[in-house]
């Protein structure tokens, strides 16, 4: 073993190589300690593989077999670990892979925003301090008919900033049918704690009545308070209580109604053939009087929480310490008015906001789109795979419209090579750059054109010829 490692490279040339040797053009505006990270990360690699008996023979240690490897290794460690990914997984919030894919028209603003100073806090009509809070607030209050509104960081923020302002040390009345956890991270009871709020629990798991909130309701009632249920779902003998009976029982109590949207959606699906989630309009008809949502779920915007509901609330929340710790910074509002600019006018937001063209596309758009996408890979790697087109499903992601799969048309490969197995592939694939996610379905590993461009069609392919080759690193 000895002899191996006396074989390695030194530092001195690993570096060489890649600050002056042919692959320096890769590494000239890469930040040199960076460079030598990688250098000394790749020599530690080489010494652990020998150790662990990896590497037992001379050839696989001679530079030439080395040197290709480092520069592939090299560049791959000094990449931003924050990375763009192709979806190729149907699933449109994806929420592991950033939500929502912004319109140009937010792009462009978030450009505007970060490049140039603004009038952020300033009210140019007076010359004076301004809020940030008012760039959004009429737009917001137009698109759902609430009296106002406020944009915090995210929606679990807003449904924090919501309870602390306006329940701290008080009872809320929830159902526990909708007691939930969202992604792992929020959950309703530990965030009604931490807010100081008082958790009061009604009705059984299956079935909530308006009895029980009734019953529930006493000197300490702060709210009444519903939940979306989001990625879960209840069927059989199951009962919640309306948003309208719930709200006159509100208004009969003297009680604010709060409602947590989750994903919320400005854009009625109904008319894409999508029933099922009410808008941030209806909710607001139907007498909510603080309704929560998040600007990246199905509303196709940045990551932020809306909170919109009456004055009187609005006023107390808005003046609450916290809210100056959860504000949004102004990239975020940027994206977020950009976006809500594009909501009036259904027909444009439908057409210009990715998420909606996405959830909306219809079979055959996705067909076509399909065929599409399998004539550009069986060009470029149909030496490697057998490409079919198959009928498959998608979903929208983001706790919207749970367990509803929407149809689509897949790109399924399976690799003609027997000695590559397809999730070896689907492993190779997330090294490549950028990487590319898909899913492997009936052992075929299967794109979903929903959430692909068609831009992105040539370097999924690009992608698939490096894997297919071995060459990824
Ligand atoms: C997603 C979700 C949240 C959390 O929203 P974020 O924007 O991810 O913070 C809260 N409540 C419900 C019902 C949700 O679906």
């Amino acid at each position: 073993m000895n002899h191996l490692f006396r074989l390695l490279p030194s530092m001195d040339r690993v570096l060489a190589h890649l600050e002056s040797g042919p692959h320096m053009a890769d590494f000239a505006h890469v930040p040199r300690p960076l460079v030598r990270e990688a250098a000394q990360a790749f020599l530690d690699g080489l010494r652990e593989e020998i150790k662990a008996g990896l590497v037992a023979d001379e050839a696989s240690l001679s530079w030439d077999t080395l040197a290709s490897r480092i520069a592939c290794f090299a560049r791959s460690f000094v990449r931003p670990r924050f990375r763009r990914v192709l979806n190729a997984t149907g699933v449109v919030v994806h929420t592991n892979l950033g939500r929502s894919v912004l319109p140009e028209s937010a792009v462009t603003a978030v450009i505007d925003a970060c490049r140039h100073y603004s009038n952020l806090e300033f009210d140019l009509a007076t010359g004076q301090r301004g809020s940030r809070h008012s760039l959004v607030e009429s737009l917001l209050c137009q698109l759902t008919g609430a009296e106002a509104a406020i944009a915090v960081n995210n929606n679990a923020a807003a449904v924090f900033l919501v309870l602390e302002s306006l329940c701290k040390g008080r009872e809320v009345v929830v159902s526990r049918g909708q007691l939930v956890e969202i992604g792992g991270s929020f959950r309703v009871p530990e965030v009604m704690a931490k807010s100081g709020a008082i958790l009061r629990e009604v009705g059984a798991t299956n079935r909530t009545h308006l009895r029980d909130y009734e019953a529930a309701i006493g000197p300490d009632t702060a709210a009444l308070m519903r939940v979306h249920t989001s990625n879960f779902r209840m069927i059989g003998f199951t009962k919640e209580v309306g948003l309208d009976e719930l709200c006159a029982l509100g208004r009969e109590r003297a009680l604010p109604v709060i409602e947590d949207l989750g994903s919320g959606t400005l854009y009625d699906f109904a008319q894409a053939g999508l029933p099922g989630e009410p808008t941030v309009r209806d909710v607001v008809a139907a007498g909510a009087d603080v309704v929560t949502f998040s600007g990246d779920k199905m509303l196709g915007g940045p990551q932020a929480g809306v909170i919109i509901g009456k004055r009187e609330h609005l006023d107390v929340i808005r003046k609450n310490q916290l809210a100056r710790a959860l504000r949004l910074d102004k990239m975020t509002l940027a994206a977020l008015e950009a976006v809500l600019r594009l909501y009036l006018d259904p027909a444009i937001a439908r057409r210009e906001i990715p998420t909606l063209a996405m959830i909306c596309a219809t079979p055959k758009e996705l067909a076509d789109k399909a065929r599409r996408l399998a004539r550009t890979l069986k060009r470029s790697v149909g030496a490697h795979f057998e490409v079919s087109v198959r009928p498959g499903a998608s979903r929208v992601g983001g706790g919207a419209f749970p367990e509803r799969d929407l149809p689509t048309s897949l790109v399924c490969l399976y690799p003609l090579d027997a000695s590559l197995k397809v999730d070896d592939l689907r492993e190779r694939l997330l090294h490549t750059d950028p990487p590319l996610v898909g899913r492997v379905e009936d052992g075929r590993f299967c794109l979903d054109p929903r959430t692909l461009t068609i831009p992105e069609f040539t370097l999924a392919a690009s992608a698939l010829a490096l894997a297919a080759s071995g060459n990824h690193c």
